[in-house]
């Protein structure tokens, strides 16, 4: 895989978009992650806790650290001190672990809640209801180290475009819907959706960020 010009293919994709990209290296060891950064990108996600902190401690300060996947909350102390942005925030008591951990770091984390829009019920996620609930409620003001900055879905694992274009449509929704609910820690602006398969679609529907992983690094050996 040629990492270079595979990035720099979605980097031009993307230019005069509001969508960026976040490098899904997950599998891949390091030295494939610096072919990625030699090429200028510095946005990259992973999807398992130890695995980040492993590769952030050994890779360049300046990548900013994209949590992607599901989130344990006995995990997220390890990666308090610095991950930017997680995306799958998706209980009130996982949120509640952030805001302590990243109290005592003394940061604000920024975290988007995952919206479970696929047809699969092994996907993790809030449903609509739930989401906005819990941007309503109380009890999120008082978590003064976290912001809530927008939503992340996943669609379902299939060949028929119309149904992922769908479920995106269904998530660009309800992001519109939680705007509404701007407040003191809630800045709702980022919709995190799209992968390889599906990111041209989901930037049409809205998308501000795509998680694209193998089409830049290759297949993944699991
Ligand atoms: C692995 C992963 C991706 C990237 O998947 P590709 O199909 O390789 O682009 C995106 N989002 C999440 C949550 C992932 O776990």
């Amino acid at each position: 895989m040629d990492i270079k010009k595979s990035i720099n293919e979605i980097i031009n994709y993307l230019k005069g978009s509001n969508t960026r990209l976040v490098a899904v290296s997950k599998t891949k060891p390091v030295s494939v992650i610096m072919e990625a950064y030699d090429a200028g990108h510095r946005v990259f996600g992973e999807n398992k806790v130890q695995e980040l902190t492993e590769k952030a401690d050994q890779l360049p300060k300046d990548i900013e650290w994209h949590m992607i996947g599901h989130l344990q909350r006995n995990k997220v102390k390890y990666m308090a001190s610095f991950v930017t942005l997680i995306h799958a925030i998706d209980s009130f008591k996982l949120l509640k672990e952030v805001n302590k951990q990243a109290k005592n770091h003394n940061r604000v984390i920024e975290c988007l809640l995952q919206i479970h829009i696929a047809e699969e019920d092994t996907k993790f996620g809030l449903d609509e209801n739930e989401a906005m609930d819990l941007l309503k409620s109380d009890e999120l003001k008082t978590l003064e180290n976290v912001k809530i900055v927008g939503l992340m879905g996943m669609a379902t694992f299939t060949e028929n475009e119309n149904q992922i274009r769908s479920e995106f449509k269904h998530l660009k929704n309800i992001f519109d819907r939680a705007k509404s609910t701007n407040s003191k820690n809630v800045e709702i602006k980022e919709l995190s959706m799209g992968m390889s398969g599906d990111y041209k679609i989901a930037m049409e529907e809205g998308s501000t960020l795509i998680r694209v992983g193998s089409s830049i690094f290759g297949e993944r050996n699991y």
